[in-house]
């Protein structure tokens, strides 16, 4: 989370109440993070407030705590209603309000399509404080539901206001400001600014103040950033090609699911590398020792899932690929943080095919920018695919058999597993199924 500018220390600090500063700490929240900072202290004043800023930012907070501290003021129901465009984050945004006013018995509803009506009916008839919806059902609510109206409502929340838009809710959300009272307070909160959201926000905004969390995801320019445009068939190919070009890096290759970890590595294995795996399947102890031959040299590709981009202590290396393309791209750039530490310099090269384009325009739209692509002669890499199939198929093959083994070694330790804590074991296992499978 991006650290706020003004050194502001605590929530006190903002204008927070008391009540709300121990809730605060009771969800482990001591310092603001940045858009909280700037946000907090306009909201308090009693402006409309823009805030650019994305999810994973500590928006939520931004606009929650000074909506509770008004309501904590004047209390009544159907306070205040956020507009969310998906079920999760309305679902994410209203535990956030029921988490925060826990203390204060604050009385939180989401309301998204795909469930019953009738019992979202019975929740609004309980008359929450706070409502979080997704447009279209709340439109349904406000059409169908007796005697349910926002007519006392005393803040409108826009979250996420470019997704709302951009997923043509434009028309429903007209629709809902009409039958809003004019007489309120509003916060728009958007992780870009595009021409819809500005449309939006002069329509439905008054005298806002915009603060702007700045850039919270950024990457080195020691860095060097590229894709490569692959078939999802030859993929594998795709990956060989680029580790054999780049022969005597220390390389981090990143998959989305522990099983391609255990596969890969064994395939890489197959084909001549040093590679191992280290995924959230393995125990702390395996983790560890995977990390230790790493970090030793006995390796040097560590074939890993998301549980390696963050929180364990692996040296720079100098290469990151990406095998999988992160579904969040939060994790790409924990990821190729792990690349061009202290000003050294390094690579990630991102395999996109068919399947996760989306997942990485995703990533260019945060950088901001367009990479180029990483070279490659496609004749070269399709020359590999015969040696590259086959060690997959013994991979598949060994990886069985390792489970297999586990299954019988029913009840006892599995220390000698194909994740185990020495490079010995590892190698040992491995060749000596590869022996097997030769025969
Ligand atoms: P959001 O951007 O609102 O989805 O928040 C992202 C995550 O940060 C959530 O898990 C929040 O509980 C957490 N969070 C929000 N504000 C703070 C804070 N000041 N300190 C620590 N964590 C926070």
């Amino acid at each position: 989370m991006a650290e706020n500018p003004k050194e502001v220390k605590n929530f006190r600090d903002l204008g927070v109440c008391e009540q709300l500063v121990d809730a605060c700490e009771s969800r482990g929240w001591v310092v603001p993070s940045k858009i909280q900072a700037e946000a907090i202290p306009h909201a308090l004043e009693g402006r409309d407030v823009i805030g650019l800023a994305e999810t994973g930012s500590g928006k939520t907070g931004a606009f929650a705590l000074p909506i509770i501290q008004a309501l904590l003021e004047k209390p009544q129901p159907f306070f205040a209603c956020v507009l969310s465009p998906t079920r999760e984050l309305a679902l994410q945004i209203s535990d956030e309000f029921t988490a925060l006013g826990a203390g204060i018995g604050l009385k939180s509803v989401a309301l998204f399509g795909g469930v019953s009506m009738s019992d979202q009916q019975i929740s609004i008839a309980k008359r929450p404080h706070i409502l979080v919806a997704t447009p279209g059902r709340l439109f349904d609510h406000l059409s169908n539901t007796k005697g349910f109206n926002l007519n006392m409502l005393k803040f409108l929340v826009l979250d996420e206001a470019d997704r709302l838009l951009s997923m043509e809710f434009e028309k429903v959300i007209d629709d809902i400001l009409k039958v809003l009272p004019r007489d309120r307070r509003t916060f728009l909160f958007s992780a870009t600014m595009t021409k819809k959201v500005g449309k939006l926000q002069r329509a439905c905004l008054k005298n806002p103040v915009k603060v702007e969390a700045s850039a919270k995801y950024s990457t080195v320019d020691t860095c060097e950033q590229k894709f490569r445009l692959v078939p999802a068939k030859h993929k594998d190919c795709y990956l060989v090609y680029i580790l054999t070009k780049m022969t005597g890096c220390t390389s981090m290759v990143f998959t989305r699911t522990c099983e391609t970890t255990r596969i890969l590595a064994l395939q890489l294995r197959e084909l001549g590398f040093k590679a191992i795996p280290i995924s959230g399947q393995m125990t702390q102890q395996k983790r560890l020792g995977a990390l230790n031959i790493f970090k030793a040299g006995q390796a040097d590709i560590l074939v890993c899932t998301d549980v390696a981009s963050r929180g364990l202590d692996i040296p720079s290396v100098d290469l990151v690929i990406n095998y999988d393309i992160p579904s969040n791209s939060k994790d790409y750039f924990h990821r190729i943080g792990r690349t061009a530490r202290a000003g050294r310099s390094g690579i990630a090269v991102s395999l996109v095919n068919q399947y996760d384009a989306e997942w990485y325009l995703q990533i260019e739209k945060l950088l901001n920018k367009k990479l180029p692509e990483f070279d490659s002669k496609e004749e070269e890499v399709l020359m590999l695919s015969e040696s590259v199939s086959e060690a997959k198929r013994r991979a598949i093959m060994a990886a069985k058999e390792s489970s297999g083994n586990k299954r019988r070694r029913k009840g006892g330790d599995d220390d000698g597993d194909e994740d185990g804590e020495t490079y010995a074991n590892y190698q040992k296992k491995s060749n000596s199924f590869k022996k097997k499978s030769r025969r």
